[in-house]
């Protein structure tokens, strides 16, 4: 048996095209011929086995993958001894419990002997012991959000992002239950050669994340204003002061982070900064 790092990610779904693009963007190259089930990538020793997302964290625990990419509502809820290894920051969603619209809702206290139907039996069993409240859970494995519409159920428990679809089910959210984003999640038994290749992965997706959350920065400014315009920039040492051909004047770069952004570009231009220019960062080696 070789020793790829075999990575399982969803075969089709919301979490496909994220997933396959991190790797992408990690310099891994797959042949992904559709309708594949497997796929062995051409530089890195690495394969990619496309399965559903429900499936992917027993597979990871039995060892069938090593590694796989799913998000954190189904790694909870399917409860299998794997290690979660890191966040991946993207399909960020929230699981909520959701009641007709026209019905009335005071607080969690109303959830209280409810039949409530969700594809998250664990999670949500969870989350109503937790508060001390018992409800009677319908599990179905789709189409939730139809269940109050044809009475079989006086509430659910769902996957909400911008809470359209409930709204196009005449539905309200009243309770978010948990917050989830995609994870990777490791089998905790990986033999040295392929912990190796994980780490070497790892340490490609936290350059990718970093380069995504940067931003490169250049600008001029007389010299003047110099002292202040490092004080804002912090860059990933110290600021790069350059001079200019133009006497009295220098050009300034450094590595800015995406949520400051416009903050430190007021503040620039406050302290003198002219002809600013930012750039992506394509990768950012920590
Ligand atoms: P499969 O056929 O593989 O079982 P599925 O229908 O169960 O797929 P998807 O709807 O593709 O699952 O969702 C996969 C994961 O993506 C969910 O478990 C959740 O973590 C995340 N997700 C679901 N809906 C959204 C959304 N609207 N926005 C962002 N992320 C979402
Ligand atoms: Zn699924």
């Amino acid at each position: 048996m070789n020793s790829n790092l075999r990575i399982a990610i969803q075969k089709s779904g919301r979490l496909s095209e994220d997933s396959l693009g991190l790797i992408k963007e990690c310099g891994i190259q797959f042949y992904s011929g559709s309708g594949k089930l497997k796929s062995e990538s051409s530089n890195f020793p690495a394969e990619l086995l496309f399965l559903r997302d429900d499936d992917i964290p027993g597979y990871v625990a039995d060892g069938v993958a090593d590694v796989g990419i799913v998000g954190e509502n189904v790694l909870v809820e399917k409860n299998k001894p794997v290690t979660l290894s890191y966040r991946l920051g993207f399909s960020k969603c929230r699981l909520s419990v959701a009641i007709e619209r026209s019905k009335e809702y005071h607080g969690i206290g109303d959830l209280q002997g409810l039949s409530i139907a969700t594809s998250y039996p664990r999670l949500l069993s969870g989350y109503l012991e937790k508060h001390g409240l018992r409800a009677d859970i319908h599990e179905i494995s789709g189409s939730v959000e139809i269940a109050p519409s044809i009475g079989l159920a006086d509430a659910v428990c769902d996957i909400v992002s911008s809470g359209s679809t409930l709204m196009s089910n005449g539905l309200k959210e009243v309770e978010v239950i948990f917050r989830s984003e995609a994870v990777l999640i490791a089998n905790p038994g990986l033999d040295d050669a392929r912990q190796n290749i994980l780490d070497k992965l790892l340490f490609r997706i936290k350059s990718v994340q970093a380069a995504r959350n940067n931003k490169y920065i250049l600008l001029n400014a007389p010299n003047d204003a110099i002292p202040a315009i490092t004080g804002i920039l912090p860059g990933m040492k110290s600021p790069t002061v350059v001079p200019l051909a133009e006497s009295g004047w220098s050009s300034v770069h450094s590595v800015i982070n995406e949520n400051d952004f416009w903050n430190i570009i007021d503040n620039l231009r406050e302290a003198g900064a002219q002809g600013i220019l930012v750039v992506p960062i394509e990768k950012m080696i920590l």
